[in-house]
Order: structure tokens, then sequence, then C-alpha cells
């Protein structure tokens, strides 16, 4: 997808959330080695450093992963998150992020968005961008800097779409990203996606995941099994029809 920006992000990718640091090598070159090219972290995970060696390992160009973290909620302010995302980067062993985000709004939100704009021009960070941001703090940075962050990562699935949000992230341009598309993975055995995977001959996790694809929608979802890493990338290849779409939409309304 094409951001604000002019930036093209992965729609898909690996979330790492949750994943021990020790961990994190083996998973990411596993992910990268099937063929997933996007992978979000954050510097709250504690796993950034094995992000990088994974990649390393991998042996997939640098330039051909998109790669996402996130300012930990103790270095917001200006000199702060610089220096915070300097750190990031050596963590990472790159020259630069794809795309920072402001993990959470806190304390000097403004000051913080103003550092993410410089590191955008300095190169360090390709694309800036928020998450768990309300449309209030989002216009506040707009406000003061003039710059649309290109995406807000929110919690956001068939079960709490955020229509207004999302209405609201359309008209400025904003791409929505899916933290949990597949609510901590609850979705997948829920009767109507059992349903809507059964008819299309796919797993219930592919038709979640399909859903946000076809919505617009930027996930990466989290596993550690190599088994559903195949599974959860192999989602390119059918589509649903506006039926299925709706039959999933009517998630929201289960209690
Ligand atoms: P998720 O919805 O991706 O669910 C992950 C869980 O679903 C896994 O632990 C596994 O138990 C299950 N699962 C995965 N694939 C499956 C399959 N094919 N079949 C059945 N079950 C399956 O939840 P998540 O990991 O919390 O969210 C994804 C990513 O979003 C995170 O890894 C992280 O990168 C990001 N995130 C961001 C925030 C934020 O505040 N910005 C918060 C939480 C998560």
């Amino acid at each position: 997808m094409t951001l604000n920006d002019g930036s093209v992000i992965p729609q898909f990718g690996l979330g790492v959330y949750h994943v021990p640091a020790d961990d994190t090598a083996g998973l990411v070159r596993t992910a990268l080695q099937l063929g997933y090219r996007h992978v979000d972290t954050a510097q709250g995970y504690g796993n950034e450093a094995g992000v990088g060696q994974g990649l390393r390992d991998a042996g997939v160009p640098r330039e051909d992963v998109w790669i996402t973290t996130k300012l930990d909620d103790g270095a917001h302010g200006y000199d702060a998150a610089q220096r915070a995302l300097d750190a990031s980067l050596r963590r990472l062993g790159t020259d630069h992020v794809d795309l920072f985000l402001v993990h959470r709004p806190g304390e000097a939100d403004v000051e913080t968005w103003r550092a993410f704009a410089a590191m955008r021009a300095d190169g360090r960070v390709r694309s800036v961008g928020v998450s768990n941001f309300g449309r209030r703090g989002i216009e506040q940075l707009v406000d003061a800097t003039g710059v649309v962050p290109a995406v807000n990562q929110i919690r956001v699935n068939p079960r709490t779409p955020h229509r207004g949000m999302r209405r609201y992230h359309r008209r400025r341009g904003i791409t929505t990203e899916s933290w949990g598309p597949l609510r901590e993975g609850r979705l997948t055995t829920h009767p109507i996606a059992r349903r809507v995977a059964a008819r299309v001959g796919r797993t219930p996790a592919q038709v979640i995941l399909r859903w946000h694809l076809q919505r617009g929608i930027v996930v990466f979802p989290k596993s550690a099994d190599p088994g559903r890493l195949a599974e959860n990338l192999a989602i390119t290849d059918f589509t649903l029809s506006r039926r299925e779409m709706a039959a999933i939409d009517l998630m929201r309304r289960w209690k």
C-alpha cells in the first residue's frame, strides 16, 4: 500500500509482541525465509536486537524488508525521542527504520512529534506514524507541525471495526494498521469465521486476515509456529465475496 508520504508498505507482515528476546532471531529468520517482508517490533518488546539478527541471518537484503519500531513510553520529548531512536538503530543494526511510531499518547506529544519530523527529514526514519491515538491527539500533532502521520496502529478487527475512526483516517489520508488482527487468536474459533472458512476452503485465521486486507488495513499477525506462519502468509491467492465479507462484518454484533 502507498502511504501518504509516498512510501510503499507491504500490507502483510509479522508482529513480534511477546516473542522472547532469545527466540526472536530464529523466528524472524524463518518468517523471512518463508517470504515475509515486514516486521513490526517496538522498543518496549525488548527484542529489536533479535529482529536485526534474524534479518542478517536470513540473508535477505535490508532494502527488501520493512521494519517498524515504536517509541517507548518513557522516551517522549524532543531529545529523549531522538536518543531512543538511535538506540533502536544500534540494536537493529541498521541505519534507518522504515516506520517509527509513537507507541501511545503521553507527555509532550507535540515535542515528540517535532522530533519525528526531524528524524524523517534526516533519513533515519522513512515514515512516521502513531499508535493508539484518537482524533483529537492526531489533530493536535497536525495543527502544531503540519505533519500528518502516515499510519495509526489501532486495535481493529471484525469484532471492533472502529468504523468512525477508519472514516477519519481515510479523510486524513492515514493508513490504518491493525494490532491484534486475530484478537490474540480468539477470532479463529468464532462460529462465523469457521463457517466462512469452510465455505471457501480456507482456515478461520486466513479468512479473518483476508478480511483485513480487503478492508485496506495493514496486518502483522504474530505466531511462533512455522506452520501457522505459512498459513497466515497464504492469503493472497483467494478473494472473499461481498457476501462473505458482509458475514464477517456481522461479527461486530456478537456479544
Ligand atoms: P494477534 O491477533 O496477531 O494474535 C496472535 C495469537 O494468535 C498468537 O499468539 C497465536 O496464539 C494465535 N494465532 C496466530 N496465528 C494463528 C493461526 N493461524 N491459527 C490460530 N491461531 C493463531 O495478536 P498480537 O500478537 O497481540 O498482535 C499482532 C501484533 O500487533 C503484535 O505482535 C505487535 O507487533 C502488534 N501489537 C501492537 C500493539 C500496540 O499497542 N501498538 C499492541 C499489541 C500488539
